[in-house]
């Protein structure tokens, strides 16, 4: 690791600070064939906190037969309580999930949802109306108990299936899902098919129909290269929640050929050279990335791992 850093030029139209919302143990690690050791993933999570991530997504309460590489999350997260000062998110499918959550001490949780019926059926075997009803007690119930909801609604973009995923309607159920009250809205491009206009019109028509800005995080995949490009073009808009992915873990298995996450290296290089405060400390992320490709077996996707791990001559 060389410790290289970008130079910074600053720009006085875009946000001063970044909250870098880290899906790599879960999102990331939920798309990974190689099943990886619980306490490897807690190490990953200490490590990805120690590197100055505020927000690391820990794992997700669905039923264990469902997502095999999650099937710890009861041994796992006991093992992240000496953690201070970091969110440690929980995915929770419904009103079970929310109780094994909410009985090991999860503060913030996380639902998923889809801007179309397809992805709905397919995902959550549910229409969108009876996916939204299922959520309706379990944002109310952590709502209640001043628990953190997310709300993560997918093909916001573009479906496999559908193909183009009109405005309006991603606009409708987004509204719906902050309707239930959720505190945080993370729009998914989920076969990474969004550009950076189609990114300004969908944040456009969210503000103008009562969805404010800083409630709005940004999930892009790089599939098609764009995944940086739109995350600037979100930034420009004001948003300051942006996921990603250490090293680019995952990707989204309904894509045959999608190369994932966007990268948390990838994205605080380009944050770096803004002069974008996240907190985030690139080297230690980075040698946690290249450690974690080890476990797997394989080197990481990000550009940025590979760049700043290559032995220079
Ligand atoms: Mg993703």
């Amino acid at each position: 690791m060389t410790g290289r850093l970008p130079m910074q030029f600053p720009s006085q139209d875009l946000p001063p600070r970044v909250r870098i919302h880290e899906v790599g143990p879960r999102d990331g690690l939920q798309n990974e064939k190689t099943v990886v050791p619980t306490e490897i993933k807690a190490e990953f999570i200490h490590r990805l906190a120690d590197a100055g991530l505020s927000t690391v997504e820990a794992t997700s309460f669905v039923r264990p037969d469902w997502v095999p590489q999650l099937a710890d999350a009861e041994q796992l997260f006991p093992l992240l309580g000496d953690i201070a000062g970091v969110g440690l998110p929980v995915l929770v499918p419904n009103a079970r999930g929310l109780e094994r959550a909410v009985a090991l001490g999860a503060r913030r949780i996380a639902v998923f949802g889809s801007a179309t019926e397809t992805f709905a059926k397919r995902n959550l075997n549910r229409t969108i109306d009876e996916s939204l009803a299922m959520f309706e007690p379990v944002v109310a119930k952590a709502r209640a108990d001043k628990i953190h909801v997310r709300g993560y609604l997918s093909m916001c973009f573009g479906d496999p299936w559908e193909g183009p995923v009109p405005v309006h309607q991603v606009v409708q159920v987004a509204k719906r899902l902050m309707d239930l009250g959720c505190d945080e809205l993370s729009l998914g491009d989920t076969i990474g098919v969004a550009t950076p206009g189609h990114v300004q019109s969908l944040l456009a028509e969210l503000n103008e129909e009562g969805v404010p800005t800083s409630a709005i995080g940004v999930h892009f995949h790089d599939t098609y290269g764009q995944a940086l490009s739109n995350t600037l073009a979100a930034l420009q808009h004001g948003v300051t929640t942006v996921d990603a992915s250490a090293g680019g873990l995952g990707g989204c298995p309904y894509a045959k050929s999608a190369t994932g996450n966007l990268a948390t290296e990838d994205l605080v290089w380009m944050l770096d050279g803004l002069g974008i405060e996240t907190g985030v400390d690139l080297g230690r992320l980075t040698a946690t990335s290249a450690w974690l490709a080890g476990h797997l077996g394989r080197p990481s996707p990000s550009r940025t791992v590979r760049a700043l791990s290559h032995k220079e001559s």
